[in-house]
């Protein structure tokens, strides 16, 4: 038997779009030929109907919030393979998954070579902040090192830092591969104490902190930064060989033998 479809109540359309309860609209109809058959009550179908608006209001925020963070591709915790990377825990890691260290402005450290998972990493905890409705920005140190510089030489550098910091995460990928003239390290540092105990950073860098004078070009304002990342953080090692290589070395096929 042909189902009939159910008439949409008048006025409907037009209260729902003042309203702006979009999701209601999608909705309504499907649930209620389900609350007829499941026999729910009124009030229940009510229920079901704004819990309807309120997941796809939530599910609409968290895309905007991704689109918002400038991820150069999208990277989970579910897609690391822990086994390939076991100098960082597993444990350590999930545990920065439910963001709390965000909410508590504690930091992240990624310290390893070329290819290791750093950056993987850093954006699935920044997808995973995301999720958790933090606000979350990732820029490459030398892409925020630009911005600065660029806000400073147009006079507008106090309101580029105030709108960066309004970021409760930062993601700061890279520190190390390109080293800074004078006025990039004295803007990043500026950033850095900033958003000190304020906002939570996440940082990937190729250099042990033993190096990071060679970024900051002085020892003294590279301990600074240091020290302000390290005070409340966690850092984790990514060490062995680079991902991508093994990757590679896995699907050539040896000599002697034909690939099939
Ligand atoms: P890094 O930032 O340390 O140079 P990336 O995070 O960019 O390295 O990793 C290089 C590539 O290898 C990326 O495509 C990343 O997703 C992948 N990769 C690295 N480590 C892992 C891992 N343990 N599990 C899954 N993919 C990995
Ligand atoms: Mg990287």
């Amino acid at each position: 038997m042909k189902k009939q479809a159910l008439a949409e109540p008048a006025h409907l359309a037009a209260d729902l779009k003042e309203l702006k309860l979009p999701s209601v609209m999608t909705h309504w109809e499907r649930l209620a030929e389900e609350a007829h058959r499941k026999r729910q009550s009124h009030p229940e179908y009510l229920a079901d109907l704004m819990h309807a608006e309120v997941n796809d209001r939530r599910e609409r925020r968290i895309a905007r919030l991704i689109r918002e963070a400038h991820f150069p591709v999208l990277k989970t915790l579910d897609g690391f393979d822990f086994a390939a990377q076991t100098s960082v825990e597993r444990d350590a890691v999930l545990a920065l998954a439910d963001a709390r260290f965000v909410s508590e402005h504690h930091n992240v450290v990624l310290m390893g070579e070329v290819g290791t998972g750093k950056t993987h990493l850093a954006i699935a905890l920044g997808l995973a902040a995301c999720q958790r409705e933090h606000r979350v920005r990732f820029a490459t140190a030398a892409e925020l090192t630009n911005m600065l510089v660029e806000a400073k030489e147009q006079g507008k550098l106090s309101r580029k830092l105030e709108q960066l910091a309004r970021f409760e995460l930062f993601v700061l990928d890279e520190l190390g591969y390109v080293p800074f003239d004078k006025l990039g390290a004295d803007l990043l540092f500026s950033f850095v104490s900033r958003v000190y105990e304020r906002r939570s950073l996440v940082v990937t860098t190729n250099l042990p902190f033993a190096r990071w004078s060679e970024v900051f070009l002085d020892a003294t304002a590279a301990a600074a930064v240091i020290d302000r990342i390290v005070h409340h953080a966690t850092i984790l090692k990514t060490e062995g060989e680079s991902y991508r290589l093994k990757e590679a070395k896995r699907r050539v096929p040896r000599k002697g033998r034909t690939a099939s």
